[in-house]
């Protein structure tokens, strides 16, 4: 379903969250949920969960989005980080089901020079022990830019670990925009293109959420810098035309662009002008 958020701080609590969507006339957002460089996570507080659980009932807010810290890497050559990432992923996973029905993004990882086949088969494996029959929580593999030993610079990385997930029903994507458009993906002059590809290599129906940020660099150049909207490398128009395409328009879309909460409030407003609603 279509909503529009950004990224918030967590640092207030669930409810803070949700109190600071609304004013930012935000009907979804995204939040680490736990520091973002790595590190424990706080206690969970069962009446601030309620208490979002309320605001996003009371106004309609069909989804939120957690994101994995950037620590998380289940595939690092160091076997001792890719245990820390998998007890991280578990214990975030448990506790996302406090929201039913929500979705917990994460990068894939990077190899570290073990090779990306490797790094692929790490991925699924780590997936297959955290994931189970019972969650109602949808996973989200992130595309990526594709900057050093990063899998999921290309469709077909995010493809391969799918069809290797036993609960892949549950594994769905979050296409970031300035990580394909930086990975090489021409979605500037043939967003098309981009989507039939998208469509043939993972699937459409697996599309869940979309990360729309312009982008600092050029195409192609695995670089991974957000960039406001509409003053960047992608630019306004082609932005437009991601959030009104009939394939992408009903998604759920979360700014990650570097802005204070002004900023923010006013490139979802954006959102919604285009859009039409
Ligand atoms: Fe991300
Ligand atoms: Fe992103
Ligand atoms: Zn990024």
């Amino acid at each position: 379903m279509f909503a529009a958020g950004c990224h918030l701080s967590a640092a207030k609590g669930y409810a803070a969250m949700g109190r600071e969507a609304l004013k930012l006339g935000a009907d979804t957002f995204q939040f680490f949920t736990r520091n973002p460089r790595g590190g424990r996570a706080k206690a969970v507080d069962e009446e601030d969960a309620a208490k979002l659980r309320d605001i996003m009932a009371e106004n309609g807010f069909p989804v939120i989005l957690a994101h994995a810290p950037y620590t998380m890497n289940l595939c690092s050559a160091k076997e001792d980080i890719r245990t820390f990432g998998r007890g991280m992923m578990e214990e975030d996973l448990q506790r996302m089901e406090l929201f039913s029905g929500s979705m917990y993004n994460f990068h894939p990882g990077s190899h570290t020079g073990q090779g990306t086949e490797k790094g692929i088969e790490e991925i699924a494996e780590a997936l297959n022990q955290v994931m189970n029959d019972d969650m109602t929580v949808t996973v989200l593999l992130e595309t990526m830019a594709g900057k050093g030993s990063e899998i999921g610079g290309n469709f077909g990385e995010l493809a391969e670990i799918r069809s290797r997930a036993v609960h892949r029903e549950k594994l769905g994507v979050c296409l970031d925009t300035c990580h394909v458009h930086d990975a090489g993906y021409d979605i500037v002059h043939d967003l098309d293109g981009v989507l039939t590809e998208f469509d043939r290599i993972i699937g459409l129906e697996h599309l869940k959420a979309v990360h729309i940020n312009d982008s600092k660099n050029p195409a192609g150049s695995h670089k991974d810098r957000h960039e406001k909207l509409g003053e960047g490398t992608i630019g306004t128009e082609a932005l437009r035309r991601i959030v009104t395409h009939p394939v992408l328009r009903d998604l759920p879309f979360f700014l990650e662009t570097p802005n204070d909460s002004e900023g923010y409030a006013r490139e979802i407003a954006t959102i919604r002008q285009w859009r039409g609603k």
